[in-house]
């Protein structure tokens, strides 16, 4: 419609009833033409602006050779379906371990580990185990190589669902089945192949290297990780680095290509669960109050839900963006390159923010009672740089019901610290992914999830989450869920993995 005004004679306009009000000038026209010129001259220089920075945005990966990795044989294979057979389940705090199958697979592992077994020092804290391999060199901070034995246990009645039984590791067109071989004894074993593999031909390293394997990790890893952690500290130990699960490789993930993304997680975020419960005077169904207690409790998680946390950038975020962008075709490139203008956009898909979830809602015994009281608990995953105790604010401020308490429940902890993308150690093992993957891209990022590295943050300069397990977004369920299975091919490649950053580690 602008347009169409400016291009009227002044003339006509004037004459015109519906421009009476308007008295073009020779120099008003002039002056339109300048302000829409110079709008369409700084909208062409955006553009311009946006595709230079698509077109110039590259990858600042330093090239490595490719270096050939140790070979692996079937073996190993067969020594982790054995583990795999043995259930140590974490089931729910505090319950009890196992304690049979959990010594049994202790038992297992140093008859199937000899060289381990004899050579490293080893002790067993509650049912956790923590070998200690001596450097040669005591100036070197020592690093501890972690994983843990525990798994979650299986739904009975999914147990028709998997292509193998849960604990058999039965090996099925080249995929091995069952607890453990993505969560997590799948990292345990490979630590323990690489380096039983080292010791067998003569290697010594300079870094004293810790290889700790918690108990509990799936219920919150205090007896096991916590009281490892707690060891070393009584021992004087500081650590380099804690190299843990919780990082993968992610193929998938770009539309039409078949590249994969090494994701070395340098932070978690934080974990926290509220109930909120409130207390009515009830009453009988045939007359209701208009602010009954079931209806007042889900408005208040309607509140939560529709006032979400705000996404947040952050440096972290940033990095993965100029590590991943590169790599997409060209529409998503031209929004990882501008993500000072189409930022929100990929945060949405990191997910970078303190996320809602309602998880349990408990109100009600009778169809005929309006009950005397109702409780839900919600589920934050916190973003670095918040706190729990602002979740607990952002509660209180958007529910406004005093009627509503609001109290943690299980676990809480708060945001990782951010480790260090640009340590030795982390360099490190970037090296050792593009050495053995050279087409592969490596990104530090922020996970969602928890790992037992929390345990360490006393001890440790920096703690990275990651071993090459390869997943795409249909495998990813795997983890917690229905037919946990893992190529046979890419247990090799992790055992690989860890024998060249061991050596990498020392050099
Ligand atoms: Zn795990």
């Amino acid at each position: 419609m602008a347009w169409f005004i400016c291009t009227f004679e002044p003339e006509h306009a004037v004459e015109h009833h519906y421009f009476k009000e308007i008295h073009f000038t020779g120099n008003n026209k002039l002056i339109m033409k300048k302000i829409w010129l110079s709008i369409l001259g700084a909208l062409l220089l955006l553009v311009l602006f946006i595709l230079i920075k698509t077109l110039t945005f590259k990858s600042d990966r330093s090239e490595v050779s490719k270096v050939t990795p140790v070979e692996v044989g079937d073996e190993a294979l067969y020594r982790l379906q054995k583990a795999i057979q043995y259930k140590t389940i974490s089931y729910s705090y505090p319950g009890k371990p196992d304690s049979t199958e959990f010594t049994g697979f202790h038992q297992y592992l140093a008859m199937a580990f000899p060289l381990i077994d004899s050579f490293l020092e080893k002790k067993v804290i509650r049912y956790s185990l923590l070998y200690k391999w001596e450097g040669s060199d005591p100036s070197l901070k020592p690093v501890a190589l972690m994983s843990h034995m525990d798994v979650v246990p299986v739904d009975e009645g999914t147990l028709a669902d998997w292509e193998a039984p849960p604990f058999s590791g039965e090996i099925k067109n080249g995929m091995i089945y069952g607890r453990g071989t993505m969560d997590d004894k799948v990292s345990l074993m490979a630590i323990m192949e690489a380096v039983e593999m080292l010791l067998q031909s003569g290697y010594q390293p300079a870094r004293t290297i810790y290889l700790a394997f918690g108990h509990d990790e799936e219920i919150g890893g205090e007896q096991g990780a916590g009281a490892m952690a707690g060891y070393l500290e009584s021992q004087g130990v500081r650590l380099d680095c804690v190299i843990d699960e919780g990082g993968l490789v992610m193929g998938g993930l770009v539309p039409g290509s078949d590249r994969s993304f090494a994701m070395i997680n340098v932070a978690e975020k934080g974990y926290v669960s509220f109930e909120l419960a409130i207390t009515t005077e009830g009453g009988h169904s045939s007359m209701p109050a208009s602010d009954n207690t079931i209806g007042s409790l889900a408005n208040a998680i309607t509140k939560l839900e529709a006032n979400q946390f705000p996404y947040k950038n952050t440096p972290l975020l940033r990095e993965q963006m100029a590590k991943m962008g590169p790599y997409y075709p060209f529409v998503q490139k031209m929004a990882f390159a501008n993500s000072w203008l189409f930022g929100k956009q990929i945060l949405k898909v990191l997910n970078a923010h303190t996320t809602t979830a309602p998880t349990i809602f408990n109100g009600g015994v009778k169809d005929n009672i309006i009950p005397t009281s109702a409780s839900a608990v919600v589920n934050f995953r916190v973003m670095t740089g918040e706190t729990t105790e602002e979740v607990l604010q952002h509660i209180i401020n958007t529910v406004d019901d005093d009627r509503i308490t609001v109290k943690s429940v299980a676990n809480r902890n708060e945001p990782s610290p951010v480790s260090d993308y640009n340590s030795a150690s982390y360099k490190t093992i970037e090296k050792t992914v593009q050495q053995l993957w050279p087409e592969m891209a490596v990104t530090p990022g922020l996970i969602s999830g928890g790992t037992d590295t929390k345990h360490y943050q006393p001890i440790a300069d920096n703690a990275y989450r990651f071993f090459p397990i390869r997943v795409t977004l249909s495998s990813i369920t795997g983890f917690h869920g229905i037919n946990e299975h893992l190529a046979t091919e890419n247990f090799k490649e992790i055992i690989q993995f860890y024998h060249l950053l061991i050596r990498n580690m020392n050099e």
